[in-house]
């Protein structure tokens, strides 16, 4: 029978698990078929056949509605014990023992739990659902735009996703991560996380979310389910509970745990589009435990895999963090990394400019001076609005666009906007840097029109670097730039960009 057959009857079966799903007690369905099905699900979705989660997205509405409240109802830990007693039974009971045994056999995970079981068939069939098929609400993000359901398809809004709001999602997530019987939960909270950021970012950062996120994935970094994370400070997050007696099997680690962990991390610091940081302070408090469990992660990925770029990035970002001015407790293979990264990446006046107007395309925070604010902390789910004439910049509010306008230090937004509109007229800014060089040309700059935009770009991504401007500036046309305030891992990159005004090189 080949999967789109299948489909037909799937349907029909999934349409019946609805049904038993209802109760959210005391739920019909019998774990060890809801993982069966998950399982078909998912291996449709990896397989390429888009064809049975796209039919199931459009027509079983009720079951994708009962899976998420399955998953995300509050639930205290006496509630968690009633449910895996009541699963216990309903397995038991099932008529289809002998589909069991087959799964029992082939059975990858080293557990039957029946709460296991159960948990994990649901954010199989969820994460195949959201992931999975054209259309699929994870391919259709934009890092801009705020998500929107799509016709008859599931999901047909914020209610369905979060039908106890997006709070109690986070815990929910986070507490059935915290069982650590595999990373399914975690894969499933990075999708919530990539598909509505603004709105489930904040409850991460309380704790003790916060905390029982930050111990989980250092542990997955570290390879390791069991130890206290390296540089874990005070006693563990997860206070003992009654499964404490009867604890789910741990999961047998793997360095897929590495990598899962690493995408999310990724995700949390730089949302769906993962290309710049969006300094969400999701490290406040936890840079040593982190810093120590990233570079130990790094050592489990190829330097060529692109989760390593992510995380040699964190790693320099929680150094600097962590007040360090050189690179010397960091892993070799990082340093190597970063310094061969380096010296492809020069701080030209093309390069520093165009690299900080992507960020601003994609980015959803205010761009007013000293402002920062991101977008989830405006209580809306929505980015703020742009500058109507550059459509660059960004602001939260009224004051911060006037400040940017007339006060920004050293390069107010009035001298700025009109020569980013000039640029802008004459290039795309996601084409190559050859194309790019060309359309800088075309523009027509100064070179002091040229020197302005470029020094705007780099005070914007560099603080420290805005301090030292002045100096640079003043210093430009004599051999001594004095970098000495300067981190010595930011002093050669000061003196090229510098170098770069001097000699107008693009
Ligand atoms: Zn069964
Ligand atoms: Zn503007
Ligand atoms: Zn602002």
């Amino acid at each position: 029978m080949s999967l789109a057959q299948g489909s037909f009857n799937m349907n029909d079966r999934v349409g019946a698990i609805a049904a038993s799903l209802q109760d959210l007690e005391k739920p019909t369905t019998c774990p060890v078929c809801m993982v069966m099905i998950g399982g078909y699900i998912q291996m449709c979705f990896l397989e390429g056949d888009d064809s049975l989660v796209e039919v199931l997205r459009t027509k079983q509405h009720a079951f994708w509605d009962a899976c998420v409240a399955m998953l995300t109802v509050p639930r205290d830990p006496d509630a968690v014990l009633a449910l895996r007693a009541h699963l216990a039974e309903t397995a038991r009971n099932c008529w289809n023992q002998k589909e069991h045994r087959t799964v029992e056999r082939n059975n990858p995970w080293g557990s039957n739990d029946p709460l296991f079981v159960f948990i994990e068939g649901l954010c199989y069939s969820l994460r195949a659902c959201l992931e999975g098929g054209d259309h699929s609400l994870v391919e259709r993000l934009k890092p801009d735009k705020v998500f929107r359901s799509k016709g008859s398809q599931w999901p047909d809004g914020r209610k369905s996703l979060f039908p106890f709001g997006e709070k109690t999602c986070v815990e929910s997530l986070v507490y059935w991560c915290s069982l650590r019987f595999s990373d399914e939960p975690m894969k499933l909270l990075r999708i919530l996380i990539m598909i509505s950021r603004p709105t489930m970012l904040p409850h991460l950062h309380v704790e003790p979310v916060h905390g029982a996120i930050v111990y989980i994935m250092a542990q997955m970094f570290h390879n390791d389910l069991r130890a206290v994370p390296d540089g874990w400070i005070g006693p563990s997050p997860f206070p003992p509970s009654a499964l404490m007696a009867n604890p789910l099997p741990r999961w047998n680690i793997t360095r897929k745990a590495v990598k899962t962990a690493a995408h999310f991390l990724t995700v949390l610091d730089n949302g769906p589009d993962m290309q710049f940081n969006d300094n969400v302070p999701f490290n406040e408090g936890y840079e040593i435990v982190l810093f120590r469990a990233v570079q130990k992660a790094a050592r489990f990925i190829s330097t060529d895999h692109e989760h390593f770029t992510a995380l040699a990035a964190k790693v320099t970002e929680l150094y600097k963090a962590n007040g360090h001015d050189d690179l010397l407790n960091v892993d070799p293979n990082i340093v190597k990394f970063l310094r061969e990264n380096f010296r492809t990446k020069k701080p030209t006046l093309v390069n520093s400019t165009v690299t900080y107007l992507r960020r601003l395309a994609q980015a959803r925070r205010c761009t007013g001076p000293g402002c920062g604010r991101a977008v989830h902390e405006s209580g809306e789910n929505k980015p703020f609005p742009r500058c109507a004439q550059c459509k660059m910049t960004r602001y939260c509010s009224r004051e911060c666009q006037k400040a940017d306008w007339k006060q920004a230090k050293p390069h107010p937004h009035r001298v700025i906007c009109p020569l980013v509109c000039r640029l802008m007229a004459t290039i795309n800014i996601w084409d190559e840097f050859p194309i790019l060089r060309d359309a800088f040309l075309r523009a027509g700059f100064t070179n002091v029109e040229r020197n302005t935009l470029a020094a705007w770009a780099m005070c914007a991504m560099s603080p420290e670097m805005a301090e030292h401007l002045t100096d640079i500036f003043r210093r430009m046309n004599s051999d001594r730039i004095d970098v000495a305030g300067l981190p010595p891992h930011e002093q050669e990159e000061v003196l090229e960009f510098a170098m770069c005004m001097r000699d107008g090189i693009l």
